[in-house]
């Protein structure tokens, strides 16, 4: 990977399309962001996600569903997502988790949808990539059921705090430090840092949300990673190339498909 080499852990790049995708990739590419990791939302997202990893280097999916489209789960769909991850670019199950903030299905429905991934997962030897809103409480519960001992996962855009971080300080866990980092009211963003073990890293933009200063307010893009890994560095008193390198392997070791 050329120049600073940063990994993108959560980009939605179906949000752009056509030339627009180009640019945006060029862009990234041009600031030394070689590497992007696609969730999807529903698994009738996976054939367009996993074409477009084929197509372009450094793009990897996971692959699953958000807990806003719980509802879509259907009977078979556990066997469906367990035959869409045999591709070598799927490389985690998700994103999947809680979101009691919207609440756009059910909770019992969220929860179960949520659970089902996590065994996929398992069975797969693969990790999942966690959305959690408003939910800290049911989430820690479920990540410390014995059923799920085995579970990896990538707590994205970890806006948590210190108490639901405390619990999630072993090996199983990483944590995806988002723009948000650089909003200045995000405390519970940056009083988790000086806690994470360095292994427990990754930066992402959660494009095309969560632009990071001084875009705030605009679709972000991939390239703004770069402002989120600057201020992470700044945060834990690192040189930007030694967070790049950390946060890269960290990427390549947790998500151990990709690097295959
Ligand atoms: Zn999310
Ligand atoms: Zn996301």
């Amino acid at each position: 990977m050329s120049g600073s080499g940063l990994v993108d852990s959560h980009c939605h790049l179906q949000h752009y399309r056509g030339e627009e995708l180009a640019a945006v990739l060029d862009r990234a590419r041009e600031r030394g962001v070689g590497g992007f990791l696609v969730p999807a939302s529903r698994l009738a997202e996976a054939e367009e996600l996993l074409a477009l990893s084929e197509r372009e280097p450094g793009v990897w999916c996971a692959l699953g569903v958000h807990p806003h489209e719980a509802s879509s789960w259907q009977e078979g769909d556990g066997e469906r997502l367990a035959a869409l991850l045999a591709h070598p670019r799927a490389v985690a199950v998700g994103e999947c988790g809680l979101d009691f903030f919207y609440d756009h299905a059910p909770r019992e429905v969220q929860e179960a949808v949520f659970r089902a991934q996590c065994e996929v997962a398992i069975d797969f030897g693969l990790p999942v990539v966690i959305h959690n809103r408003e939910s800290n409480e049911r989430m820690l519960e479920i990540v410390a059921d014995p059923a799920l001992a085995r579970l990896t996962a990538d707590f994205h855009s970890f806006a948590g705090g210190a108490a639901m971080a405390a619990p999630l300080l072993g090996p199983r866990f990483v944590f995806g430090i988002s723009g948000m980092v650089t909003f200045p009211k995000a405390e519970n963003v940056r009083e988790v840092l000086p806690l994470l073990a360095p292994e427990q890293l990754l930066v992402e933009t959660d494009t095309p949300y969560l632009a990071p200063v001084p875009y705030r307010g605009r679709r972000n893009e991939p390239a703004y990673v770069v402002e989120v890994a600057a201020r992470l560095a700044a945060e834990l008193g690192l040189e930007p190339s030694e967070l790049a390198r950390r946060t890269t392997a960290n990427f390549f070791r947790f998500f151990a498909k990709a690097g295959i």
